[in-house]
């Protein structure tokens, strides 16, 4: 597996193609991005990221932030001045870093970042995953782009590519399959820089036709604007500016701001941008009419008067599919996908055309292979039974995309034996085997008596084009329909197991109950009850909410009464 990463000047992020998709990867956590910060604290390891942040304020020597700012940099060059770090020359003019008794390349720095994200890919797909592709501006020159390579190779990684983050971003919105000679335009604004790259699709690869851009303009500026012309700190200017992206008008602190004073305030930065975009062009030797597409990257692209200026200097409206923080890290990751061959010879025949999967509790599918995963591959789950002294479990295999098994195909059933056992107390493993040939293998083992059953299923690759095409097509038009009846009978299934739970609690609890709680619980029940036979499923939620809340007290008297 090949790790892509997106290695920003505040922000990195990291993904990895699963099954044909890329995704990113969030940290333990659950935040997909990661601050570019690294604090040295004075005894024990470097911290990378979210705590690292919280510490600039109150120890900004011992934090470094930006080194993107300084990596492949001579002290001479004067951009180092602009990343806040002490800086001093090394042995052949390259820039050291101080921090506390420290003194560290940006390299070194840098790696630090790469390792933790590493690190948290590693823990979140349990592999080691030693290859890398690592995205950086275009305008980077060789010294900056070897420097970035041997960050990876410091943090473990080999570096299979340098990708140019316009490039990145292109492959993220799709845009390598707009046809040969494409053009298009790459518009990124983040907090810090601003870069605009014009490319070019040759044969399948992008080549980047120029570039332009300001490296000290950004989103940071805005707020610096705002602040000023609302009178407000500059962190309560960026928590403003970000509530007019999606509304005309917000409250803050009793007071009352309008987008369209932010938009007044914050038009002369944004015009700024004008003339790089001009200058771009005009180095493509392009006319705005030449271009195929224009992409906007960089958080501050969500701003609407951002997404309009754009739209008038290109003469057309930008692609907003994509997620403008996620846009490079997806690319990078997409190439990741093409460098490990994943990508390249998809055919239909090499795919799986529908997922497979076994229906489960309350006729719901269950998908253990998706649609489009590569052939040869395996995947599994562990099930329990749902019936107290259930001696077997049934396993329907179906395909298809619908919710709900029975708008499935069904492919073959087996009976899993197994010695009866409480509800929820059996084990059975069902792992599902597509190889090479197409031949489905379907085990499933009773993981006490460790016996195996097996089937094997012929059909599951050798769909007609029309079916899978009917397939897809019901399970878009049905999607509400599938998912309100998925959401509904996950819903119904926990009042199966909690009405007959509260039922036996309040009966063992008896007197200890006061009676208001049990009226209340009656009364709740009865609701329940009524929204089951209703099929209200918003009403179902949020009545089960309550009765959770409600009864969280019998359960822990219950406990008590048992160790007493
Ligand atoms: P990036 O460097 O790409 O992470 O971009 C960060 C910049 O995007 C910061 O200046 C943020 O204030 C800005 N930003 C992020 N989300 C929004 C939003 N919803 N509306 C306006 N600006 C945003």
């Amino acid at each position: 597996m090949i790790a892509g990463i997106d290695l920003g000047t505040t922000h990195s992020l990291v993904g990895i193609m699963d099954s044909g998709f890329p995704v990113l990867i969030a940290d333990a956590d659950g935040r997909r991005l990661t601050p570019s910060a690294v604090w040295f604290p004075e005894c024990g390891e470097p911290v990378v990221g979210w705590p690292a942040l919280e510490k600039k304020p109150t120890h900004p020597s011992l934090v470094v932030t930006s080194v993107k700012r300084l990596i492949g940099r001579r002290v001479a060059e004067a951009a180092v001045s602009s990343s806040g770090c002490a800086v001093e020359a090394g042995p052949d003019g390259g820039v050291r870093i101080l921090v506390g008794s420290l003194s560290l390349s940006p390299e070194e720095i840098s790696a630090l970042i790469l390792s933790k994200l590493k690190a948290d890919l590693e823990m979140s797909c349990g592999v080691s995953v030693d290859r890398a592709v690592i995205t950086v501006p275009a305008y980077f020159n060789d010294a900056q782009r070897s420097a970035t390579k041997r960050a990876g190779e410091l943090a473990g990684f080999t570096v299979e590519r340098i990708l140019s983050e316009p490039t990145a971003a292109a492959l993220a919105y799709g845009l390598d399959r707009l046809g040969e000679r494409a053009r298009v335009a790459v518009y990124d604004l983040g907090g810090g820089t601003f870069d605009i790259s014009v490319l070019e699709l040759n044969c399948g690869v992008f080549e980047v036709l120029s570039t332009n851009g300001d490296t000290s303009l950004g989103g940071d500026d805005l707020d610096a604007a705002l602040a000023k012309a609302w009178g407000v700190a500059r962190f309560d200017a960026e928590k403003i500016k970000r509530a007019l992206t999606d509304s005309d008008s917000v409250e803050f602190d009793h007071h009352s701001y309008l987008r369209s004073d932010l938009d007044a305030a914050c038009l002369p930065i944004i015009e700024k941008t004008r003339r790089h975009c001009l200058r771009s062009l005009s180095d493509a030797h392009l006319e705005t009419s030449a271009l195929d597409a224009v992409v906007l990257v960089g958080g501050a692209t969500r701003m609407p008067i951002v997404r309009r200026f754009v739209a008038e200097i290109f003469g057309r409206e930008p692609d907003v599919s994509q997620h403008p923080d996620e846009a490079v890290a997806l690319g990078a990751t997409i190439q990741a996908g093409i460098l490990e061959g994943g990508l390249q010879n998809l055919t239909l025949l090499d795919v799986t055309p529908l997922s497979l999967g076994i229906e489960t509790f309350g006729g719901l599918m269950n998908v253990i292979i998706p649609r489009n995963t590569t052939i040869p591959c395996k995947a599994g789950e562990m099930f329990t039974n749902a019936v107290a002294n259930q001696s077997a479990m049934s396993i329907s295999v179906l395909q298809g995309e619908r919710e709900m098994a029975r708008d499935n195909w069904p492919l073959g059933r087996m009976d899993v034996p197994f010695p009866p056992s409480p509800k929820g107390q059996a084990r059975v493993g069902v792992q599902f085997e597509l190889d090479a040939n197409g031949i489905l293998h379907v085990l499933a083992r009773d993981t006490a008596s460790g016996r195996d059953t097996v089937i094997d299923i012929h059909s599951a690759v050798e769909v007609s084009d029309e079916a899978v095409e009917k397939m897809l097509g019901d399970s878009l038009e049905y999607a509400f329909e599938d998912m309100d009846e998925r959401i509904f009978t996950e819903a119904k299934l926990k009042a199966d197991e909690m009405l007959p739970a509260v039922d036996s609690a309040l009966n063992a609890l008896g007197e200890k109950v006061p009676v208001e709680i049990r009226s209340a619980i009656s009364g709740l029940v009865q609701k329940i009850r009524s929204a089951l036979e209703a099929r209200s499923t918003s009403d179902l939620k949020t009545l089960l909410g309550e009765l959770d809340t409600l009864t969280e007290p019998l359960a822990t008297a219950l406990l008590e009464q048992t160790l007493a």
